[in-house]
C-alpha cells in the first residue's frame, strides 16, 4: 500500500510542481545571446568592468523616493529609478530598487547590481 502511494506521489510530482507557483521571482536566464544584447544596451557593463569590487561595497535596497533622495539628479522626473551608485575613492554604495518594485517591472536584480557595481569599478556610459 505504501509503495503504491509513493509511486502515485512520484507520478503526480511533475504535475504538483507545475501547479505550485514559484515562491520567488525567477528572472530570465542569462544566456550568452541575452547577455550580449544586455551589454549592447548598456544594461550590463562591458566585460572589463563586470567583476567584483575590491573596496568596501554596501548595497542598499530602497523605494522610488529613497533612490531619488540618495542620488539626487540621477533620475529624470517621470522615469523609473532602478539603481544608482555613490562612488568614493575606496568604497562604493549601491542603491537598488526594492524587490517589490523590481518584480513589478520584471527587472532582474542581478543585472541592476552588476550595472551599478561596474560604476563602482569606474565604468561610465552615455545616458
Ligand atoms: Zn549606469
Amino acid at each position: 500500500m505504501t509503495i503504491i502511494k509513493i509511486m502515485l506521489l512520484a507520478a503526480l510530482w511533475p504535475l504538483l510542481l507545475a501547479q505550485t507557483p514559484e515562491p520567488f521571482f525567477r528572472p530570465r536566464e542569462l544566456t550568452p545571446s541575452y547577455v550580449a544584447w544586455l551589454r549592447s544596451m548598456n544594461y550590463l557593463p562591458p566585460v572589463e568592468f563586470d567583476h567584483e569590487y575590491k573596496g568596501e561595497l554596501k548595497v542598499v535596497r530602497a523605494t522610488q523616493s529613497g533612490l531619488r533622495e540618495a542620488c539626487p539628479g540621477t533620475f529624470k522626473p517621470g522615469n523609473i529609478a532602478i539603481g544608482c551608485a555613490l562612488v568614493y575613492p575606496a568604497s562604493c554604495v549601491i542603491y537598488l530598487a526594492d524587490d517589490k518594485f523590481m518584480q513589478m517591472i520584471n527587472y532582474d536584480v542581478e543585472i541592476a547590481l552588476r550595472h551599478e557595481r561596474a560604476h563602482c569599478n569606474g565604468w561610465h556610459h552615455p545616458r
